[in-house]
Order: C-alpha cells, then structure tokens, then sequence
C-alpha cells in the first residue's frame, strides 16, 4: 500500500493534547478511554490504540488521525448513517426496554456471557425481537467464545427466538471454525475480531468464512485505506467504533458515509459508553441515524482541560505517539 497521508513531521501539527476519559460500562477490560487529539491544516484527528497494542499494531491508527489532520475524507454518498443500540447481557425486561427506548430498527444483542446459561440469551434475545417487532432487525454478537458444534447448535436456536437472525457476529475465534460454522448454518456469519488489520478482511473472504466484514477506520489506516479494503474483500461491510470520543468516532461516521454499499446499521453510537466528551456537540444518533460529518467536530478547550490526565499518564502517551511515528516512518 502506499505511504501514509501523515508522513510528516509531528511539528507540522498544530496542537497535540491528551485525553482521557472515563467509561460507563468496562469495555474490553478497560474503564477509562485514553488517546491524544492532534490538530493539523485539515482538521482535527484522534490517536487511540488500546493500550495493550505494540507500537507496529498502533502504526494505522496514526495513520487514521494523520489523515483527518491532513487531508479532506472522501466524499460522502449518504448524508447519514443508520446505528444499531447495543443490549448486553442483561435480564430480557431490561432488553425490552434497551431497545424499545433506543429509537434504532437494529439491535446488537450481546450472547454467550461466561457464567450466563443458553436459555439466558434466547429470552434476551426473545424480547429484543418483541420490542422492535417484526421490520426490526436483530443480530447477536458471541464475541468469539463458542466452539463450532456449540455455535450451531446457539445459532439454530437464537435464529428460531429472533424469528430470523440478521447475522451472528463472530461465534467462534479463528477463521477455519466461522467458514465451518458457515457451511452449517444459514444464518449470515460476520467476522470482527478476525478484522484487526489490513490483510485480514481478504483471508476472511478468501477462506469464505463470513458474509459480512466489521471494518474500522482506525485500525485499517484511515477512512481512504479503509475504503480499499473494503472493495478488496468483496464483502459487505458494517462500520464500528473503537470507543473513541467523538473527534475519532467522526473518521468512522465518513468511513460509513463513503462505503459504495451500506446494507446493515453500524456500530457507531457508542459515545453513551463514554462519561464525558472532548466536544460540546456529540456525535449521538437520533432515531438510530447518525449524520456523516464533513470533518471532526473541534475539541472544546474546557472539556479537553477537564480530561487532561496526571503529567505522568501524558508524558506515556506524547511518548508513544512520538514511537509509533517512528514506526510508521520506518
Ligand atoms: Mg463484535
């Protein structure tokens, strides 16, 4: 592929700040959410790998902020964005409401909480169907934790409580066992977290192990590398945040925007998992439609004040963004 837009120089920014705020709900084992905003001619970008990332994993995710700092985002086919509310594990009463009182036609519904038993997710998954009725859509999201016998079985079952599943995202974790569950199911398969870089979304395609592709902006490198991905796979995509605050979470909304074809709500209105903002107008849905911006809305000096961590939480990011430059330069 080719260079990034942001091969730059780092001094070439206009403002680098650190963030960090905290989070709702723990989100892959985290409850805060840290990252640094940059500023650049074209706008604002937002760096915030997981912190459990090496700095070659990190290297497309600067790659991602540079590109809303330097460029314009491709221009947009669709003025907005449909969004799916997400229901976790919880009791089917407080699904019914999660999703009756989200505004969405889609609903993501969290399956295969350790310790939760089977008939847990179908009354969950029972209810969600009842609250949005039947043009409603529902899908359900096992991240990962189920063997291929397993997945079968759980899919047949929570096909039958949805009156007809939109998809089942990542039942199992390699690529072999959702193509074995593929071929056993007729439920459409997605794959997420086979998705963490460029070249995975094609094994995925290649070894026919999923119908739909969950794509990020960050991860993948920007919304332009992104976007060839995409079209590289072949496969229909659904656009999902990395719970950023809403500056990064805009480079999704485009990405979104941009897609030739968009046939399922995204996972874009997470900014209700994060306690708090770097901007005073949120990117949030309104009836489970999202606007795609143009560019990422401007930080509000306060807010990115009120977020600024201890000098030492600081010195560790401006230190890392200072690496993974090196390693995207490299
Ligand atoms: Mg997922």
């Amino acid at each position: 592929m080719d260079s990034y837009p942001g091969k730059k120089d780092l001094s070439e920014l206009d403002a680098v700040r650190v963030y960090s705020l905290p989070m709702r709900t723990r989100f892959r084992g985290v409850t805060v959410r840290r990252g640094v905003l940059l500023s650049g001619p074209a706008g604002w970008g937002e760096f915030c790998p997981f912190e459990d990332y090496s700095d070659s994993d990190s290297a497309p995710w600067l790659g991602a902020a540079l590109e809303s700092c330097f460029e314009r985002w491709p221009e947009p086919v669709r003025d907005a964005v449909p969004v799916n509310c997400t229901v976790p594990a919880v009791g089917p009463q407080r699904a019914h409401e999660i999703a009756a009182n989200s505004g969405c036609g889609t609903a993501k519904v969290k399956v295969a909480e350790a310790g939760q038993p089977a008939s847990a997710d179908v009354e969950r998954v029972e209810a969600v169907r009842d609250a949005l009725g039947d043009s409603g859509a529902v899908r359900v999201d096992a991240n990962a934790a189920w063997d291929v016998d397993t997945a079968v079985l759980r899919i047949r079952e929570l096909d039958r409580a949805a009156r007809g599943l939109e998809y089942v995202e990542q039942p199992c974790a390699s690529i072999a066992e959702l193509a074995a569950v593929r071929k056993r199911v007729d439920v459409r398969i997605a794959a997420d977290e086979s998705i963490r870089r460029a070249e995975d979304p094609l094994r995925v395609a290649v070894a026919d192990a999923a119908d739909v592709a969950v794509i990020k902006a960050a991860p993948l490198g920007g919304v332009r590398r992104a976007l060839r991905v995409a079209e590289a796979c072949g496969l229909p995509c659904v656009v999902s945040s990395a719970v950023e605050s809403s500056v990064g979470l805009a480079a999704q909304l485009a990405l979104a925007g941009a897609l030739p074809r968009l046939p399922f709500a995204c996972g874009l209105g997470t900014i209700s998992l994060l306690d708090g903002d770097v901007v005073t107008e949120s990117l949030l849905p309104t009836a489970g439609r999202m606007p795609v911006p143009e560019r990422a809305p401007e930080p509000a000096p306060a807010l990115v004040a009120a977020a600024t961590p201890t000098a030492e939480t600081q010195h560790h990011w401006l230190d890392r963004l200072r690496r993974v430059h090196e390693e995207m330069a490299g």
